[in-house]
């Protein structure tokens, strides 16, 4: 891509956005801009509006009012299919098929024609740590296909990680904890190599250490490429770029981890009572 091209590559802007459900407002006035390559996260309280405002991207709505925007495209305009091959969505409910858990990961991949032994191997230990200290740089295909497999089986023996992803789930096989559920999607969102991926409060289940964990994985495997986190935990903030939070349908303030928290607003308001509700919890 030519330079011009790169900065436009899954950057995503929301022009004066509102949005209602038959006669209630959710969405009221909202302008952002998420840049291409960075990694946001967008907060409020329950109801505030961050899960309609992922079915607005994911064009399950458009806005009643105002447009958004990807690559400098108005998204009514963007044919379905290359929205859906251009935006990964890892819903809060994960959804997985009665089959192996390997087989849950390679879903969709078929079609793209991957080669599918690649995610039969297990990642080795030194494989992910270089990956992780390696800094920015394009992945190849085999190592995005290492980290993604790594980030479904985070806790998997690796000696048995064959036998891990063999594992037959769903009716028939075992139960998966929510968290393994969780990153077993996002594995799965992950090897199709979305420009713009959305984790709908996708890392609810799993602990914090992971969590933050999770976060480090996908700013190397989304190198280049947009990411959207929607969330109701502030743990692990400090790893995104940029934060927007969301207040009764309103975009009330935005920054990075440490400008809101020293702004002393709603943000560093609500990510006081959740470090307070951990102490006593712990
Ligand atoms: P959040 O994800 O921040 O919890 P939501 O986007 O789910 O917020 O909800 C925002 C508001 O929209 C809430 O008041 C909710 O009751 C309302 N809402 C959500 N989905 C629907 C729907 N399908 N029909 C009508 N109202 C809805």
């Amino acid at each position: 891509p030519t330079a011009e091209e790169r900065e436009r590559l899954g950057a995503i802007e929301l022009d004066s956005v509102s949005f209602a459900y038959e006669d209630s407002p959710v969405l009221k006035d909202i302008s952002l801009t998420i840049p291409a390559g960075s990694t946001v996260a967008i907060v409020g309280k329950t109801g505030s509006g961050k899960s309609t405002l992922v079915k607005l991207l994911a064009r399950h709505y458009d806005p009643t009012e105002g447009a958004i925007r990807v690559e400098g495209i108005d998204l009514r305009q963007l044919p379905q299919r290359q929205l859906r091959s251009e935006l990964g969505v890892v819903p809060q409910e994960p959804f997985l098929f009665s089959m192996t858990i390997g087989q849950n990961i390679r879903f969709g991949l078929d079609a793209l024609q991957f080669d599918e032994s690649l995610t039969r191997r297990a990642p080795t230990a030194a494989l992910i740590e270089g990956l992780l200290e390696g800094g920015e740089r394009e992945l190849t295909q085999e190592e995005r296909i290492a980290q993604a497999v790594e980030i479904a089986a985070l806790d998997a023996d690796l000696e048995n990680f064959e036998q891990g992803l063999d594992t037959l789930v769903g009716e028939r096989g075992v139960t998966l904890s929510g968290g393994q559920k969780q990153r077993t999607t996002i594995a799965r969102a992950l090897l199709t190599d979305p420009r713009i991926l959305i984790l709908d409060d996708a890392l609810a289940s799993v602990d914090t250490q992971t969590e933050r964990r999770i976060l480090d994985q996908l700013k190397a495997l989304m190198y280049g490429r947009t990411s959207i986190h929607i969330t109701h935990r502030f743990n692990a903030l400090s790893r995104v770029d940029r934060i927007f939070v969301l207040d009764e349908g309103r975009l009330v303030e935005e920054g990075t981890h440490a400008e809101l928290c020293q702004r002393g607003g709603l943000y560093a308001e609500m990510y006081a009572r959740q470090k307070l509700r951990e102490q006593l919890e712990s």
